[in-house]
């Protein structure tokens, strides 16, 4: 048995894929897209960002600008200590 030129449908089936592609772009047909602007989800980074920029208080010793991960009290002591 023996193939002959492309397979059957292959063009067709390019010419879909392109129609299709053209199809999702094509704003007028995802109005959904523009619709819901995602306000939920910038509203919901903008308030994890801000809980991080706060001020970074030190559990450990009870000072600002730095947080317990990052104090040099707290990394000095051993960690069996710490776990206790
Ligand atoms: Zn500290």
């Amino acid at each position: 048995m023996k193939v002959k030129g492309s397979y059957p449908g292959l063009k067709e089936f390019a010419e879909f894929m392109v129609k299709e592609t053209e199809r999702v772009c094509d704003p007028a047909m995802n109005p959904d897209k523009d619709k819901k602007p995602n306000k939920e989800n910038s509203k919901e980074s903008r308030r994890s960002y801000s809980t991080t920029a706060k001020k970074p208080r030190c559990i450990y010793c009870n000072k600002e600008n730095h947080y317990i991960d990052e104090c040099k009290k707290f990394g000095a002591i051993p960690v069996k200590e710490r776990q206790e």
